[in-house]
């Protein structure tokens, strides 16, 4: 076993839970075991803690707590919005559905899923510095169309896309808009209003709070059908019963971010640009992935030419840094990433490629201490390698 201290810079894998998120959780868990739909005290005292959290996460994304549904995690969030609109408009005769290239898997396979069911679906291409153009957006809408989503930040190359831009196009053509912030939500401001979106999907785990709990913003104009039968819960629209101390959890970690989100970043954008702007000048053959301003404050996605990212990953790992060659859900795939692919760069790049994420909690002391272990191991690796060709240091 490695008894070094581990240096965690994949938070967009997943997060820390915060202290004050475990201490909000804990009387959820040990007191007041209450279901929110009984009809006791100890019931209506788990109907407080949920309707106060629904109220604080709608606080926090402007939205109205009538329109906050929880859900099981982000990818349930996605499956509901993106299904539940399908199968809702298909009534309606619009069979036609719009992502883009590079959205998570929970998008990208309820998309695919609704495909062998007869829908057809357009995925739109990505520009090379990671973006979803509004006008790609208005050419694809067709007088079918029941749904345009696209993610506000992308996982693994975190730019930002413009979603705002995006809404107004398919208001204008009136078709439903969902996003997937599931990266952004907790790390840049967003507000439902001023997107303009019918559907927001997130996930506590991102911004440290719990594994296991999320929530879909839906505008209180539509009604996509319900995506789990059962009871009653979450006015009808969402069945089964409550995850209290996950949702607590949930709604206090995003209070946190809100509270602190622009330092937080200002602290985060410092690490990201010291390892960006030192990995790139000290190690040869080094390039960034996604444009280099308008990107989550917190992400590096850079690729090492001549090198596969899972040797890159262990020989981090070895030295007790943790991080990522892609999404986290993809990691047990050697295929290359379809994000890297989107925007271009061709197999082996993807392959050579490393996501460094950000948190609150990281430290500049981390940061330098990446970048002396990779401008040990990569020069080293590459000594070894037959298929890297140029300068070593
Ligand atoms: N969407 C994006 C953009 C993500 O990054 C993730 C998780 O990595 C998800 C959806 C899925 O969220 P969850 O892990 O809560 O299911």
């Amino acid at each position: 076993m490695n008894s070094q201290p581990v240096i965690y810079l994949d938070n967009a894998a997943t997060t820390p839970v915060a202290p004050e998120v475990l201490a909000a959780m804990i009387p959820c868990l040990e007191g007041a075991c209450g279901n929110p739909s009984s009809h006791y005290s100890v019931g209506y005292e788990a109907k407080e803690r949920l309707d106060a959290a629904r109220a604080a996460v709608a606080r926090v994304l402007n939205a109205e707590p009538g329109e906050i549904f929880f859900t099981g995690c982000g990818t349930e969030a996605d499956n509901w919005a993106i299904k539940g609109t399908a199968y809702k408009l298909a009534k309606k005769g619009k069979k036609h559905l719009i992502t883009s290239a590079f959205e998570h898997h929970a998008v990208l396979h309820s998309m695919m899923a609704l495909e062998r069911e007869g829908f057809e679906v357009t995925y739109l291409p990505v520009t090379k510095d990671g973006f979803v153009r509004p006008e790609d957006v208005a050419a694809a809408i067709r007088p079918d169309t029941a749904l345009v989503s696209v993610m506000m930040a992308n996982n693994e190359i975190g730019t930002l896309q413009p979603i705002r831009e995006i809404a107004a196009v398919c208001a204008q053509k009136g078709v439903w808009c969902h996003t997937d912030a599931v990266q952004a939500v907790g790390a840049v401001p967003v507000d439902v209003k001023e997107l303009g979106v019918q559907m927001l999907s997130l996930s506590a785990h991102k911004f440290n709070g719990p594994k296991g709990v999320g929530a879909l913003y839906i505008h209180k104009g539509i009604l996509p059908y319900s995506f789990m039968d059962g009871g009653g819960q979450e006015t009808r629209r969402r069945a089964g019963t409550e995850n209290v101390a996950g949702i607590v959890g949930l709604a206090t970690a995003l209070e946190l971010a809100a509270a602190h989100l622009d330092e937080r970043a200002a602290h985060e954008r410092q690490l990201r640009d010291y390892v960006i702007g030192r990995v790139l000048k000290n190690i040869p053959g080094t390039t960034l992935n996604g444009d280099a301003g308008r990107r989550l404050p917190g992400n590096a996605n850079i690729s090492f030419a001549g090198l596969e990212g899972e040797t890159i990953l262990l020989d981090l790992d070895m030295h007790g840094i943790c991080a990522s060659t892609g999404s986290a859900c993809n990691s047990d795939s050697l295929d290359p990433s379809h994000v890297l692919l989107s925007i271009g760069l061709p197999h082996e790049a993807a392959h050579g490629t490393m996501r460094f994420s950000f948190g609150p909690q990281n430290t500049m002391a981390e940061a330098e201490r990446l970048c002396e272990v990779l401008e040990e191991i990569i020069p080293r690796r590459r000594a070894m390698s037959p298929v890297w060709h140029g300068p070593i240091k």
